[in-house]
């Protein structure tokens, strides 16, 4: 029998776009409109957070059919949906981290077997749109109904390590915020919130948690705002069609070398000629 792998890979206008614009036009224009090229660490991260992503979809996917008195092995199991993707991505980095990938799979089965929530929706897309047409899409890791009988979203975050901050760093991601919306216009009052579901990947001190984020209703107010205020700078500088290496930059300590690295496109910056010597 042919086997499903779930794509657990972004959507068409996520809000991962939008940071990228507002953190830097000319990163957007770069990512978005030019050749693309990644830095090995950020390289490396993705594909450890995507395999336990597959992993972690297909082991509630297959919750799912069992639920629905469907068969679940039309889908790979977990470990096995980690080793598909490796095989599938084919580079160094998803091979070197398939077999942590596996053993962080396997924790959290074990972490939590007692749990069954009902399972409502796995990496599917929701669409929103707000002022100007701004479109706004996601594909939320998991949807579902918990024992008190109200509707989560769940978002599934790999980290190096689970620090008191992380309440209040996801809180303020335009991600969690688009989650909020986008639960309250699905499911109304039934809409109970989003859950961060944090895995801490160290191999000698796998930790699952799952803080409650920080209300923040100030900037969920504004978020729709935001959404439209960037779509808007979007159109407009796509008018312009200026060429991919003269869209406006952000220069700055908090944009081209953050707690993250440096920007994937710092030596682009750092040599960029006029479009004219560009050959
Ligand atoms: S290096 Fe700085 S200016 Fe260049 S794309 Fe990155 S953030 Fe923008």
């Amino acid at each position: 029998m042919t086997q499903l792998l779930l794509d657990t890979g972004p959507s068409p206008f996520g809000w991962h776009r939008y940071e990228t614009f507002l953190r830097c036009p000319q990163l957007y224009a770069y990512s978005h409109k030019g050749p693309r090229h990644d830095d090995s660490e950020s390289g490396r991260a993705l594909a450890l957070g995507s395999m336990v992503h597959v992993g972690l979809a297909h082991y509630y996917a297959r919750m799912r059919e069992e639920q629905n008195g469907n068969d679940p092995d039309v889908l790979y199991r977990p470990e096995e949906a980690v080793t598909a993707l490796a095989a599938k991505k084919d580079g160094p980095a998803w091979h070197e981290f398939a077999g942590l990938a596996r053993d962080i799979v396997r924790g959290y089965l074990t972490r939590y077997a007692a749990e069954r929530p009902r399972i409502l929706h796995v990496e599917e897309v929701f669409s929103l749109e707000f002022d100007g047409g701004a479109p706004l899409t996601m594909r939320v890791d998991l949807v579902w109904e918990a024992k008190d009988g109200r509707v989560y979203f769940v978002d599934h975050k790999t980290t190096g390590r689970i620090t008191t901050s992380h309440p209040r760093w996801y809180a303020m991601s335009g991600q969690f915020l688009a989650y909020r919306w986008a639960g309250r216009l699905a499911f109304g009052e039934r809409f109970g919130g989003v859950v961060c579901n944090l895995i801490q990947t160290d191999a000698k001190d796998l930790t699952f948690a799952r803080p409650q984020l920080a209300p923040v209703p100030g900037q969920l107010r504004k978020f729709p705002a935001a959404i439209a205020e960037a779509w808007r700078r979007i159109q407009e500088i796509e008018a312009r069609n200026l060429a991919v290496s003269e869209w406006p930059a952000h220069p700055s300590e908090h944009t081209c070398w953050t707690r993250y690295g440096a920007c994937p496109m710092y030596s682009r910056c750092e040599w960029a000629t006029p479009p004219d010597d560009q050959g």
